[in-house]
């Protein structure tokens, strides 16, 4: 049966009660044995709820779900080199988080949860209060002030609360982590059921691919929701042998908020303090990873790496992206800068994370200078 597991200390919780860290502060990770019915998973709509054997969701009528998922995966020609980018702009509130906010709000109804709380640099926020909407949950997010404009004005939109936080995103999640010690943390890094909606990706990948894993998947990473939601995705693929082997994962940050390349660059063993600056890519702007050392162990594991991007490189990309009729925000365009900087052979995949209509002023403003 499956369980809540303690990664500092192991002790095992019952996956029935409402619970997102250990008595001793600790993450908590899923115990969850996950089925592929290639066959039935075939027949069904092209949604990320067609692996329903593999998301850990009781009873069908506690899914919350727009239909979202099985986003086109579109080749374009980059600078020489052919990439396979996957649309995940195109979700119903404009990124991949809502992979994860399907999944964590549809366990936060079948555990009779009525009331969540979350923080975010923006767009998590976003699919949280969304889908948290649909499922008639009371929502609460806090934000920092910094965040782009849009992006607050879509979270109070679906009906949350929003709560500006002033100062850094770290100042953001510790006032989330205080009012979360009486309310459910629908939190994207804490609540483990978020990363069993991620790894949606990672399946996707894989069936539009014929069933076969990708070589390269080149990943923007701040608190590492997708980079370590793929891994697991890929993992689940290869345990239930549906493929053989795992892509490698490479994990982009900007140059200015960079701990894990710090980290990795080290040898991975400690996560040093650094001192971030300001990006033009908000979405990765996490200074403290909480679930940093499970994002460098997912990359060691399949023979990957991490790399920075500077802010002209970011932009430049982002300018190139958007002149290729893909309209996404700054963050997104890390992964493509970073395709610049090593050579892959192989089939190359690489995520468009986020809508550009949620930055539209922030990267205006970038661009022109
Ligand atoms: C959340 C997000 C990412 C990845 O961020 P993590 O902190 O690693 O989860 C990338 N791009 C966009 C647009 C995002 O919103």
């Amino acid at each position: 049966m499956s369980a809540l597991v303690c990664r500092k200390t192991g002790r095992r919780y019952p996956v029935d009660q409402p619970i997102w860290k250990s008595d001793a502060d600790g993450l908590l990770d899923l115990e969850f044995q996950p089925r592929f019915e290639l066959d039935r998973i075939r027949t069904r709509l092209p949604t990320m709820w067609r692996y329903r054997e593999a998301l850990p969701i009781g009873r069908d009528e506690h899914i919350v779900s727009f239909g979202e998922g099985f986003t086109p995966l579109v080749p374009i020609n980059w600078n020489g080199r052919e990439v396979l980018l996957k649309l995940e702009y195109l979700f119903p509130s404009g990124s991949y988080k809502d992979r994860g906010a399907s999944v964590l709000i549809s366990r936060a109804r079948e555990l009779g949860v009525t009331q969540v709380v979350e923080d975010s640099s923006g767009n998590a926020g976003a699919a949280i209060a969304a889908y948290s909407a649909r499922a008639g949950i009371t929502c609460e997010v806090y934000v920092p002030e910094s965040t782009s404009p849009a992006k607050l004005a879509q979270i109070a939109a679906y009906g949350a609360t929003v709560r500006g936080v002033r100062g850094s995103r770290e100042e953001a999640a510790s006032a989330a982590w205080q009012a979360a010690q009486s309310l459910y943390y629908a939190s994207h890094v804490w609540n483990p059921y978020f990363f069993h909606g991620t790894k949606t990706f990672a399946f996707e990948v894989v069936e539009q691919l014929g069933w076969r894993p990708p070589d390269v998947v080149v990943i923007p990473t701040g608190n590492g929701t997708l980079l370590y939601g793929a891994y697991l995705g890929f993992c689940e693929l290869r345990d239930a042998g549906v493929i053989e082997r795992l892509p490698r994962l490479i994990g982009v940050q900007a140059a200015n908020c960079a701990p894990l390349c710090h980290a990795w660059q080290g040898g991975g063993a400690s996560i040093a303090e650094i001192v971030a600056t300001e990006t033009v890519a908000e979405g990765i702007a996490i200074a403290r990873p909480a679930r940093a050392q499970q994002c460098l162990e997912a990359v060691r594991a399949t023979g990957g790496w991490f790399v920075t991007v500077s802010e002209d490189e970011i932009v430049g990309a982002l300018r190139a992206i958007h002149h290729r009729g893909i309209y996404c925000e700054p963050t997104s365009a890390t992964a493509l800068a970073a395709l610049d900087k090593f050579e892959v052979s192989g089939a190359i995949v690489t995520p468009i994370t986020g809508h550009g209509l949620k930055t539209a002023e922030k990267a205006g403003a970038a661009m022109s200078r």
